[in-house]
């Protein structure tokens, strides 16, 4: 451990995260960093004890839970008695959230709730309340999913993160001196345009970062950006994804173009990191003791991708219990060799809204139009959009090397997985923009 580290770990983290803004942040580490080691089994009765209490809790306080689980027959919180009862309980959808937002508010934690918004890219935002004592507990299991891929508090650290469109590719100085003192440097990745990719490159380059955390889609832009113009990039000890679906193509090239490991994390704004992967990569450790994480049918064929369902163990405030979230994973019953006893999702897949389907059942995940375009030359972006069943639109944004071509290599590629199913239809665009929360979407469906 660096100097800087142990100072910050012990004496500025503790100030900031413990002292001056009273958070029980390091508590609830030390706590998580306890709990993960247990045995699966006595996870699970850990988790189940907590969801039991939340369980009551929701029952004797929030009355959009009280309300809706009488309707479904429950007619006292100890008729939900097992894992079993509590999978029979109604879904929660954002359509819920939004249309019972005072009702899924415990009026004990009112005053002290604080509120967040989803960015609303692909639909309504949404606004969702919590407690501060969820929110410490969230920065810890942040903490320790980081640390899962060996990033530890307080190493340099950069965050290609996105930040809203105003602001500029660096901080202002005010926000440079407080990431400073964390020894962290903010880049906006909206801002990220082909022009000013070099500003970038230098700015990592300086800073010399030994952990990058990043969105996907700009960290590859930077990884390729780099090896076409033939820059040298700083080499951190690792790389975390965060935001979206790290495939494995694109794990390949961050890897190369930076010389150490990529990681995946898988979180959303709703709850924060919701799993993430350890140096063994047997899959995304679940943080199984801090949330429960349900997996719903399979979308497509037996096996595959299944809808995430997620439940707070902690945020009395505004509960979301058995919230369907959008994305896409697949489960897991591997017991990853690492020894910790988080249950482990085989692989994340992408919203279910950019989940492509065939007339004849098959789901077209968004890691196989990746792969799809792996060795197609001559394209800097690219974009699949679903309109019908029979016909995938495909957005290119050719570079100088384009050849037409390529559009036959694609429909081969295609046919491979889905036979002559599917018809494609090219159309060259100039650009194909990031979303406004800054993630590239490789696919889209416009299906209903
Ligand atoms: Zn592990």
């Amino acid at each position: 451990m660096s100097a800087y580290e142990t100072l910050f770990r012990h004496v500025l983290f503790p100030a900031y995260e413990g002292g001056l803004r009273r958070r029980g942040t390091l508590g609830y580490l030390r706590e998580y960093e306890r709990s993960q080691w247990l045995p699966a089994e006595q996870l699970e009765q850990l988790q189940w004890r907590k969801l039991t209490r939340m369980v009551r809790h929701c029952w004797d306080e929030v009355p959009y839970y009280r309300e809706r689980w009488r309707s479904a027959g429950v007619s006292a919180p100890e008729d939900i008695a097992t894992p079993a009862d509590y999978a029979r309980l109604p879904l929660l959808t954002k359509g819920d959230v939004r249309a019972h937002f005072e009702q899924l508010i415990a009026p004990s934690h009112r005053a002290g709730l604080m509120f967040k918004t989803t960015g609303g890219s692909t639909g309504e935002p949404l606004r969702f309340g919590y407690t501060r004592e969820s929110y410490e507990r969230r920065i810890a299991a942040m903490f320790r999913g980081y640390g899962w891929a060996g990033a530890r508090l307080g190493q340099r650290t950069l965050y290609l993160w996105g930040a809203s469109i105003e602001q500029p590719l660096l901080p202002r100085w005010k926000d440079r001196l407080y990431h400073g003192a964390f020894n962290r440097l903010f880049l906006n990745a909206f801002v990220m345009s082909e022009e000013r990719m070099g500003e970038y490159v230098d700015a990592l380059n300086a800073f010399k970062p030994e952990v990058i955390v990043s969105y996907v889609a700009p960290i590859v832009k930077l990884a390729d950006w780099a090896r076409a113009n033939g820059r040298e990039l700083h080499r951190p000890r690792l790389v975390l994804s965060a935001a979206e679906a790290l495939h494995e193509p694109q794990r390949a090239v961050i890897e190369s173009a930076f010389g150490c490991p990529a990681y995946n994390t898988y979180g959303c704004r709703e709850f924060m990191l919701v799993a993430a992967e350890c140096t063994h990569r047997e899959g995304l450790h679940v943080n199984a003791d801090h949330l429960k994480v349900e997996l719903g049918e399979a979308v497509g064929p037996a096996g595959g991708p299944r809808e995430v369902i997620v439940s707070d163990l902690h945020n009395d405030g505004m509960p979301l219990l058995r919230y369907v979230n959008g994305d896409l994973a697949t489960p897991s019953s591997h017991r990853c060799t690492c020894g910790r006893g988080l249950p482990l999702l085989a692989r994340v897949d992408g919203r279910r809204l950019d989940a492509l389907r065939t007339a004849a059942g098959h789901y077209v995940p968004g890691e196989f139009i990746v792969y799809m375009f792996l060795n197609a030359p001559g394209i800097k972006r690219y974009q699949v959009v679903q309109r019908s069943l029979e016909k995938f639109d495909v957005l290119l944004v050719p570079d100088a090397d384009y050849d037409p071509s390529v559009q036959d290599h694609l429909r081969r590629e295609l046919a491979k997985s889905v036979g002559d199913a599917v018809a494609l239809d090219f159309e060259l665009v100039d650009d194909i923009p990031l979303t406004p929360t800054g993630k590239h979407r490789v696919t889209v469906s416009e299906l209903a």
